[in-house]
């Protein structure tokens, strides 16, 4: 098959594009590199059934030349992160919801099949239940410029429904906190490559607030399987899918796992949100997917637990991040251990138990 990724030297795009080249496929990657890098490809540059497009999703013409030559799409070029977007809500809000049009309206012209990147940023600050796909959007006020991100991504997905309904064949995947090789060390600030590369630096580990606000991690390989699924299964067509590990840690733990498993001297640090992302922020103290829909319509299951996926995201972190300054046993990991399926109710058990998030969350 031929398929188009936007985004594919981005970190998801760019794993994601592996695992189709492995699989046989033609692959053409369009990325403008404003987040992606192009070592992040370089594997692939100059081999057959291969082709780098430098340019922006915002090119429509661009954009309309490549769907015209594939069968399928992914489209995970974007703009993600949310210091990112809080920094720069204009651009995010118009890369995002221009450009995700750009992609509909080609594939809409060609007919092509379309998945959606999208993310759990759009449930908003959620309500402490699990979230599944058709959970209820819980936003601030629009002076919070956090929820433009949710907003710029979730009009993305009423537009998807919207040429959904003219016939364009198209999904949407909701993504949870994915992380593994290739986070960008300083692009998007996700919370482990922040963690990992602190702890790599003997720089203090900032927790920002209290700590006890939860995350649902999921390794690079489950989060690109989930999307391939998307792609693959016709009774995807139409519908949104959450892909991710609904084994839940909260961010106090993160930081002492981290700082464990680097054998780092860092302190981990209590931070006041404002001191990261300026005045008027809000947080989300939980996001926890419920993956029922992607198990049961995809066979989508997450097979990467988080110390394992830590370690080895933790090895390539130790080689590639600049500022890392290598220390500590560089150990090469034992392949990833794929765990046996977890049954529904083993996979709800958060790994961190109320006792944990009770007791003090930082040491400081
Ligand atoms: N976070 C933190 N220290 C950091 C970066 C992030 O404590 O250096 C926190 C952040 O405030 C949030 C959680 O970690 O509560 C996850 O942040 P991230 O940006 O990775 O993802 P998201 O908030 O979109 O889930």
């Amino acid at each position: 098959m031929k398929i188009l990724v936007t985004g594919g030297a981005g970190y998801i795009g760019s794993n994601l594009v592996d695992a189709l080249r492995a699989s046989g496929h033609d692959v053409r990657v369009l990325d403008n590199l404003s987040v992606g890098q192009i070592e992040n490809i370089a594997p692939h540059l100059g081999a057959a059934g291969f082709e780098f497009i430098c340019d922006s999703i915002l090119n429509a013409e661009a954009v309309d030349k490549l769907v015209s030559q594939v069968d399928l799409v992914y489209h995970l070029a974007a703009a993600v992160g949310v210091r990112y977007i809080v920094k720069d809500p204009l651009n995010a809000i118009l890369t995002n919801v221009r450009g995700t049009e750009n992609v509909l309206a080609s594939c809409s012209r060609y007919w092509k099949r379309l998945v959606i990147a999208s993310t759990s940023e759009v449930y908003g600050k959620s309500n402490g239940q699990m979230l599944s796909e058709t959970a209820d959007r819980t936003l601030g006020p629009t002076s919070v410029n956090r929820w433009s991100y949710s907003a710029s991504k979730a009009i993305d997905e009423h537009l998807a429904w919207a040429y959904c309904g003219k016939g364009l064949p198209v999904s949407v995947v909701r993504y949870f906190n994915s992380y593994g090789p290739r986070l960008n060390e300083d692009g998007y600030g996700s919370v482990i490559a922040n963690f990992i590369r602190q702890a790599l630096c003997d720089e203090p580990i900032t927790v920002h607030g209290d700590g006890r606000q939860t995350r649902s991690f999921t390794y690079v390989t489950d989060t690109v399987k989930g999307t391939m699924l998307a792609g693959e299964r016709p009774e995807a067509i139409g519908e949104v899918f959450n892909i991710g590990d609904p084994v839940e840690i909260s961010v106090s733990e993160l930081a002492k796992l981290i700082k464990g498993m680097t054998r780092s001297g860092s302190p981990i640090i209590s931070v006041p949100y404002e001191d990261y992302y300026g005045q008027n922020f809000e947080d989300t103290p939980r996001r926890c997917p419920d993956i029922t829909k992607a198990a049961t319509w995809l066979g989508f299951e997450p097979q990467v637990q988080l110390e394992d996926g830590l370690r080895h995201t933790i090895d390539w972190c130790r080689e590639h991040y600049k500022s890392a300054n290598h220390k500590g046993s560089a150990t090469t990991s034992p392949p990833l251990t794929v765990v046996r399926p977890k049954s529904a109710e083993a996979a709800r058990t958060p790994a961190v138990t109320a006792a944990d998030a009770a007791g003090p969350a930082v040491q400081c």
